[in-house]
């Protein structure tokens, strides 16, 4: 077994990021302008990381799949962006941060990233601020915060239900200055298809033109990987429907460790489904939670008269709700965990108290806050989230309560990187949500903003550069060596290959159809039965796929069918390695639930003994088994136990 390195720096706690800063190997501005790196996404991380490495002075090539880097999937994010400024003087530091965050992943992340994570959160704010950001401001025109789950002090800045949006123009900004300056280069509408390796290291990629088709090869001393979560393998979720995970898959299958699969939030306020024919679902942000409160009738024959339209939420008396998570959780309420708050409402729904017209919703109600604070300052606090759930539903949320159901959002696991964002392939560095790096088996609400920002802006101009230092010397590399030529080939065969099936079925109807097999028995609950069913469905599913998906078109000029295939036959291998994982870890822990391992009153159960590591998978080739090397978690600093929201 490969013994994994985390290169986690000496010192205490509070001194490793100090140390690692006053010792790493530093690129002189000359040399720095001989290196060319290569940045795939410009989501919050890529743009981040792309604008900061090309401020230092290095060449930068970065790529995206849509026609502006603005257009990268952060910017749907609404809540907020956690840092430890503790403005509001309620109690906050740094370690309070990152205590939050280690619980809230329930101990399953790493001390000293996590500890870096929240030493750097505050320097972000300056940045963002720095660049224009529209935080909301209280009346005396300081930054104002509100509170996000697992956290009972309000950290969180925003921008009322846009956070994403404007800290991504920020980051735009930042990227258009250097792209403007020329130490950026713009690829739009590139799809990485593949990492090339030469001698071992990443040395770059090879993209399709969206619009044209073309396949192309592009080189560099290092790679960094930013291409955001892999929610969409279950079909309907919260991303956008370009999210993807083939650029981490293919550099998976390259040899880069796959971390934490199984980590799939679940997050718990979403528009419910409503249809067959719907392919994607809507958030409502954790931010809501702060005035919104969730609840559901406590008699059955409520439920039945909601159901059948007879009676209407504000029909029922106060006395008849059953506000569920305070009632289970009195010290933190509505703002527990995501994981949490999901089984919580999974639990109400099972035993028959959803509603709506499937069962499958609960309440997210604003009616006391608007008593309260009045409706103005509600609208001024979501406003455009109450615009959209009322598009979606085309119900009034100021007047009846919101309906809200679990659905996948955030993918905690990914590619496994050390302390210095590197993955186990030299010169192939990973950022923001396609890394495994901070949150554990759960990450909390606002935090994965605060770490795509903080992978960019703040880490890896520091790792890199202790990287590259070793690599002054080593010549601009030449596309057309043997391993580029190599991926060029097997890239365009396996395209050829899933344009040769013309079989029956639309690549939408096998995507759904992995989707349900994800989402019923690798989903909010798991069982060893229902994660071997999975895995044999999942694996007769790839063989229907290889021999009855339909692509129209060819290879050259737009082709979006082509696009989705490529990216679905990905998915059907990486959802098996979900469900690998999730039937390997024989324990509960925050996102993942194992039904067989709970508490007596339905929490879940670690088992700090067996599985208190990472578990990294390692390609072993095609219909092989992959090797499972598993990195032990060590906590020096924080004592572990179980999570308690109650007390
Ligand atoms: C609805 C919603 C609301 C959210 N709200 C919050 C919030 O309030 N606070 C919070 O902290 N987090 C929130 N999150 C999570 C957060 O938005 C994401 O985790 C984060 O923005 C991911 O950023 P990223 O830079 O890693 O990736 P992304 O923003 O997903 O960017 C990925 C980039 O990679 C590119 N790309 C992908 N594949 C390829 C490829 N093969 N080739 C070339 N380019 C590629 C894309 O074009 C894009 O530019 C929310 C998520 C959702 C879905």
């Amino acid at each position: 077994m490969t013994q994994l390195n985390a290169k986690i720096p000496q010192g205490s706690l509070q001194e490793k990021w100090t140390n690692y800063k006053a010792n790493q190997k530093l690129v002189n501005p000359a040399n720095k302008r001989k290196f060319e790196i290569i940045v795939v996404g410009t989501g919050l991380a890529g743009a981040s990381a792309a604008s900061a490495l090309g401020e230092l002075g290095f060449n930068v090539k970065v790529f995206c799949i849509q026609d502006s880097p603005r257009r990268a999937h952060s910017i749907s994010a609404q809540g907020g962006i956690n840092a430890a400024k503790n403005y509001p003087n309620d109690g906050d530091s740094i370690w309070r941060l990152f205590y939050d965050t280690i619980k809230g992943g329930d101990f399953r992340s790493r001390e000293a990233n996590v500890y870096r994570l929240a030493e750097v959160s505050n320097n972000i704010i300056d940045q963002c601020v720095a660049q224009g950001v529209p935080f909301a401001r209280d009346y005396a025109g300081y930054l104002d915060n509100r509170s996000f789950g697992g956290a009972q002090v309000s950290r969180t800045f925003y921008a009322r239900g846009q956070t994403g949006q404007q800290l991504l123009l920020g980051a735009y900004g930042a990227l258009s200055k250097e792209i403007k300056r020329g130490s950026v280069k713009m690829y739009t509408r590139h799809e990485m298809l593949d990492l090339v390796i030469v001698d071992g290291i990443a040395r770059g990629i090879i993209t399709r033109d969206t619009i044209t088709g073309k396949i192309e090869r592009f080189a560099a001393h290092a790679v960094i990987i930013a291409t955001g979560g892999y929610g969409n393998v279950y079909f309907l979720s919260t991303n956008a429907l370009n999210c993807n995970a083939s650029a981490i898959w293919n550099c998976y299958k390259k040899g880069a460790f796959f971390a934490n699969p199984a980590f799939v939030q679940i997050h718990p306020t979403c528009i419910p489904v409503h249809g067959d024919y719907q392919s994607k679902l809507t958030l409502m942000s954790e931010s809501l939670r702060n005035d919104g409160r969730i609840w559901v009738p406590k008699k059955k024959e409520d439920v039945e008269a909601i159901r059948s339209k007879k009676l209407r939420a504000v029909d029922i008396p106060e006395n008849d709700r059953d506000y569920f998570l305070e009632r289970r959780y009195p010290a933190f309420g509505n703002l527990v965990p995501r994981d949490v708050a999901s089984r919580a409402a999974k639990e109400r729904c099972d035993a028959g108290y959803g509603i709506g017209p499937t069962g499958l919703a609960v309440y997210l109600d604003f009616s006391e806050s608007i008593r309260r604070l009045g409706r103005d300052v509600i609208e001024s606090r979501y406003g455009n989230l109450f615009q959209m759930y009322e598009k979606i539903v085309d119900e009034n949320p100021y007047e009846n309560p919101m309906m809200i159901f679990p659905a996948v959002h955030y993918t905690m696991g990914g590619l496994r990187v050390d302390y210095e964002l590197q993955s186990t392939v030299p010169g192939l560095f990973v950022a923001g949500e396609a890394n495994f790096s901070d949150h554990g088996a759960n990450r909390l609400g606002a935090s994965a903003l605060m770490q795509g920002l903080a992978d960019g802006y703040f880490i890896l101009p520091y790792t890199l550069q202790n990287y590259l230092a070793d690599q002054i010397g080593v010549q601009k590399f030449e596309t057309d060596l043997p391993e580029f030529e190599l991926a060029e080939k097997e890239t365009i065969e396996k395209l050829q290959r899933l344009l040769a099936i013309q079989g029956k079925y639309s690549v939408a109807t096998l995507h759904k159809k992995l989707g349900k097999i994800m989402w019923e028995n690798v989903g909010m609950a798991r069982d060893e039965a229902r994660l071997k069913q999975a895995i044999e469905a999942i694996r007769s599913l790839k063989q229907e796929f290889w021999k009855e998906v339909y692509v129209p078109g060819s290879l050259t000029g737009v082709n979006d069918e082509l696009l989705k295939a490529n990216r679905l036959a990905d998915y059907l291998e990486l959802a098996e390695l979900i469900a690998h994982d999730a039937l390997l870890r024989n324990e509960s822990c925050g996102c993942h639930f194992r039904v067989e391992y709970q508490s007596e009153d339905g929490e879940a159960l670690r088992n700090d003994e067996e599985y208190k590591y990472v578990s990294c998978w390692e390609y072993q080739g095609e219909g092989v088994e992959p090797q499972l090397h598993k990195e032990p978690l060590e906590y020096e600093f924080v004592e572990l136990k179980s999570r308690n929201y109650k007390v």
